[in-house]
């Protein structure tokens, strides 16, 4: 394990003289500015927003237990992950590591990036491959990424590993925490301290509700923070979207995500009685994966009954698997309608 990440920023990066705004070099709140050229006539919208995000920060430093130095707020977790490769990987040069099956966006952002990506497959059983992801890591790879809760396999890898996965590589371990608040487990942002190569993502798109606001977290050493906010572009939230997740942040999820976990449960026993569903995964998020015989073909049925899930059948490991998103009660219902539909014909034939 690395205990200065700095060392493994990209040079021209590490030698980055970052744009400064207006906002950066006067910081009070009263007063005359005629310093941003903004037009003066108040509307709500026609100042430029808080480059560094300093009031929801505090927001968030509460809900999450850790500092506001730690936090780097972006535009969607996917921001994040676009910033890892900026930050740390030369084009053509350096290399990542990522498991799979996974989410899309580590592959996506590499290709725009020109960074190779070296897929580890999991384990048959879903479980972290560590070995097999340091074996694949060489003095080029800068960074690897896991994703616990998985999307999509659901499961939650064993911590132990996990912790050995990031004392054991000399680069940054990138631990996306979309799913975390379904979890029986908990996450890692406690651990950062420890840890001065480990990466947190973490998102408010899935339990907390805010998909179509784009925001996203990751969290870090500060060295690594710092550098982020060096990288992103200074306005990259928006006031609408600043005020809005100030608001939704005061809502208590804890609830909706007791339900959603209630309806998982509800689902995955409903499951257990269908024929054509081979094999129902453990869930630690807000979704299911199940294996049938035939993934298009399901996928299909429910399409025409109005229901629209997630083929997954063409990734790795996931060979006749549909993802299933847990919806309101009622979604749920129809769903489990359609499916038994579904199940009654698959049986005739
Ligand atoms: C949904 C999801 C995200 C969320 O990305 P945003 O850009 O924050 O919406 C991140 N990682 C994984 C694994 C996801 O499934």
């Amino acid at each position: 394990m690395i205990q200065d990440p700095t060392t493994l920023f990209r040079a021209n990066i590490a030698a980055l003289t970052p744009y400064s705004t207006a906002r950066d070099e006067y910081e009070g709140s009263l007063g005359v500015f005629l310093d941003a050229n903004e037009n003066p006539n108040e509307n709500g919208y026609n100042r430029y927003p808080d480059p560094r995000q300093t009031e929801l920060k505090k927001k968030l430093s509460k809900i999450k237990g850790i500092a506001p130095e730690h936090i780097f707020t972006g535009n969607g977790s996917d921001e994040a992950i676009d910033l890892c490769y900026r930050v740390f990987c030369t084009p053509s040069v350096d290399n990542v590591v990522a498991i799979a099956p996974s989410y899309g966006m580590y592959t996506v952002a590499a290709a725009i990036n020109d960074v190779e990506v070296r897929e580890v497959l999991l384990n048959e059983d879903f479980s972290l491959p560590v070995d097999r992801l340091l074996a694949a890591a060489d003095a080029h790879t800068k960074l690897i990424f896991i994703c616990s809760p998985n999307n999509p396999t659901a499961n939650s890898f064993d911590r132990t590993e996990i912790v050995r996965l990031i004392e054991s590589f000399d680069g940054i371990v990138v631990l996306d925490e979309a799913y975390i608040d379904f979890a029986e487990q908990k996450g890692f942002i406690g651990d950062l301290d420890k840890y001065p190569n480990l990466i947190v993502l973490q998102t408010l798109s899935k339990a907390w509700g805010m998909a179509g606001l784009r925001f996203g977290l990751a969290l870090a050493d500060k060295r690594i923070i710092s550098m982020f906010n060096r990288v992103k572009y200074p306005y990259n939230i928006n006031v609408a979207a600043t005020r809005l997740v100030g608001e939704l942040l005061e809502c208590d999820i804890e609830s909706q995500v007791e339900e959603i976990k209630h309806e998982r449960t509800r689902l995955m026993e409903f499951a257990q009685t269908l024929k054509c569903i081979k094999e129902i995964y453990p869930s630690d998020a807000n979704f299911v994966l199940v294996r049938t015989d035939n993934a298009d073909a399901l996928y299909n049925a429910l399409l025409e009954d109005g229901i629209i899930v997630r083929n997954r059948t063409r990734m790795p490991l996931c060979e006749g698997c549909v993802r299933i998103t847990i919806g309101t009660h009622t979604e749920n219902t129809k769903l489990i309608e359609s499916l038994e539909k579904y199940d009654a014909q698959w049986q005739q034939k």
